[in-house]
């Protein structure tokens, strides 16, 4: 399903051809050297929407795309070039494949998906990593893969160039198949699964907490753009009718890069604005690389002046714009916000039916016990305090309840079901959602979108839309769904948080200090929220917070943990009187701080 306005995505599209239609006029008219020049444009715009659909979408930036390209390059070739021809250059290759005679648009598909099925077997290995290692992992593809081509001498003609591919394609056939590539690109971030990456990107322990598959979302993404890489290498081939495998390695990595880089990585309005922007500053550099004259005065031609430019361009746009020039959001997210409210729809109440065990929890780092063999019962409908001083161990506990961290020792049950050593995700999905002592909330997508994930990564994504509403409506956040949720206070920040967690429909519901930065009057209209979510929804709740007010008035239970050890259940009035607990927090001279 696409988590846009059908109004945005209308207005992206209309542009799309609007602007592609437009370009081809003019070059047309301009004559055959622009139409050429438009004709690489166009390749290169898909190739970096290529990219962009990785590495916008998952944070990580890849160097290996270009290899993709450079498979689908060969592999259509192969398809194309004439039989005849194939015998005498390749006398090595296999029969069947010599004697194929594909046109261009088969030779491509099957390119594509040749070049997906490649990438599905490397991206289940480098979607294993994070961050900076996975981009490493993306430069050894990219040289391992110009190394096979190399040597694959049979089916390459190794570091010889590969020549007699039919000359077929043409400036319209690389506008029409970059404005496909542009659309796929466009519904991809905005379909489900880019929403779930593009959480991921901004907070991958949240977004797994609320039960996005990160590396699945993101193996997803690298198939799906090498599939769109292959598709410009077989534009170019077929541009080009000859070729070597320096073709496909680093000048134009570097070149495909600068412009998602300037442009903008996360958007296709960055990849064409920085794919529009390097072209036209190449086109200039050159120029100027081979010498001209201003009146009287001879510039002598200066090497390299490509190259430098466009090194300078990206280092200026680093300092001015880190997020490339066209920023985060699309132009029509700008233009045309989501403005009207969304009218709320009802929440059926969920009532745990479950009890929640936690049996001999033990956590330790290094030398620390930081949880030590506790045990925990949670019983339907339950709200259960949880306090201790700081670093007592609450959040510890939290987290391996939730999948977060795995317990050294000990055991976690749900109804029956073991959860012991599941992932978050799995856990989310087993009816058991939580917040963050500090928020983590993917800041740079709207209030709504976070609330929207959560419901469209639990349940099966049954009934998300309606889910994701009624969560706003109930933390009374409906207001901001058009904003970022960066921006907010911080009392709103964290009932959102709060929002995305109900979004998942859970049956217990863990907060980490959820007021934690409020004001008496924002934990008391907390507290009056909570308490529905109990009485009303009958969902149970494991509650941290350091404000005993709103611990004694809400809980059922409480517990309480000092150096990862409990020393204290009850209910709220055995826990005021209890010595060990009024020894803890005050005997030791601990502060009971926030
Ligand atoms: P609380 O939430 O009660 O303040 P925590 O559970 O955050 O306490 O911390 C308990 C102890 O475990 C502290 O001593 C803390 O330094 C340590 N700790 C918590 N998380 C980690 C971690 N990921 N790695 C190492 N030590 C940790
Ligand atoms: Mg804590």
């Amino acid at each position: 399903m696409l988590t846009s306005s059908r109004r945005q995505l209308l207005a992206s599209g209309g542009m799309i051809i609007m602007l592609s239609v437009i370009a081809v006029f003019v070059a047309t008219w301009f004559g055959p050297a622009t139409e050429r020049m438009l004709t690489v444009f166009f390749i290169s715009l898909t190739a970096v929407v290529g990219i962009g659909v990785y590495s916008g979408n998952s944070g990580i930036l890849s160097f290996g795309h270009v290899a993709f390209m450079g498979i689908g390059a060969y592999a259509s070739s192969l398809l194309t070039v004439p039989a005849a021809l194939k015998g005498a250059t390749l006398p090595g290759l296999s029969t069947w494949l010599a004697a194929v005679e594909l046109t261009l648009i088969p030779a491509t598909l099957i390119a594509m998906v040749f070049t997906a099925v490649v990438a599905l077997a490397v991206g289940a290995a480098i979607s294993k990593l994070e961050g900076s290692a996975a981009t490493i992992a993306t430069l050894g593809l990219l040289i391992i893969v110009h190394g096979v081509i190399i040597g694959w001498r049979d089916v390459t003609r190794g570091a010889q160039s590969f020549f007699g591919v039919p000359r077929v394609t043409d400036l319209v056939t690389a506008a029409a198949f970059c404005v496909v590539a542009l659309f796929l690109a466009r519904l991809y971030r905005d379909s489900s699964s880019g929403l779930r990456l593009r959480a991921g990107r901004e907070n991958a322990i949240a977004a797994g907490a609320v039960g996005v598959r990160i590396r699945w979302e993101r193996l997803i993404s690298f198939v799906l753009s090498a599939a769109i890489m292959a598709l410009a290498g077989a534009m170019m081939a077929h541009f080009l009718g000859a070729f070597s495998p320096k073709k496909f390695y680093f000048n134009d990595t570097f070149l495909l890069l600068a412009m998602l880089i300037v442009g903008g990585m996360s958007t296709v309005t960055g990849a064409i604005t920085g794919a529009v922007v390097i072209t036209l500053v190449t086109e200039v550099l050159r120029r100027l690389e081979s010498g001209f004259s201003i009146g009287v005065f001879d510039v002598p031609p200066i090497f390299g002046t490509a190259q430098i430019g466009i090194g300078l361009i990206i280092l200026l746009a680093m300092f001015r714009k880190v997020d490339g020039l066209a920023g985060l959001k699309e132009w029509e997210e700008r233009v045309l916000p989501r403005t009207t409210l969304l009218a709320p729809a009802a929440l059926p109440p969920v009532g745990a039916r479950d009890v929640l065990s936690g049996k001999g929890l033990t956590r330790q780092f290094g030398g620390l016990t930081a949880v030590d063999d506790v045990s925990i019962q949670i019983l339907p409908g339950q709200i259960v305090g949880l306090i201790g001083p700081n670093g007592s161990g609450k959040t510890t506990l939290l987290n391996m309840l939730s999948g977060i961290l795995t317990p050294t020792e000990g055991q976690i049950l749900h109804g029956g079901r073991d959860l012991t050593g599941l992932s978050s995700p799995d856990i989310a999905d087993q009816g058991i959602a939580r917040t963050f002592q500090n928020i983590r909330l993917f800041a740079n997508l709207t209030v709504y979108q976070n609330v929207l994930v959560a419901a469209l990564s639990t349940h099966r994504g049954k009934d998300a839309v309606a889910r994701a509403q009624t969560a706003l409506d109930w933390l009374d956040v409906m207001k901001h769904a058009a904003a970022d949720a960066g921006t907010l206070s911080y009392g709103d920040q964290r009932r959102v948080e709060i929002a995305r967690a109900l979004a998942c429909q859970p049956q217990v519901l863990f907060l980490d200090e959820p007021a934690a930065g409020m004001n008496r009057e924002e934990t008391d209209a907390l507290m009056e929220i909570l308490r529905r979510l109990s009485a009303d929804l009958g969902i149970s709740v494991l509650l941290v917070d350091h404000d005993l007010e709103l611990i004694n008035q809400l809980s059922d239970r409480i517990m309480v943990l000092n150096e990862g050890r409990m020393i204290a259940q009850g209910s709220p009035k055995e826990i005021r009187r209890n010595k060990a607990v009024i020894e803890a927090y005050l005997g030791t001279g601990r502060e009971n701080e926030n």
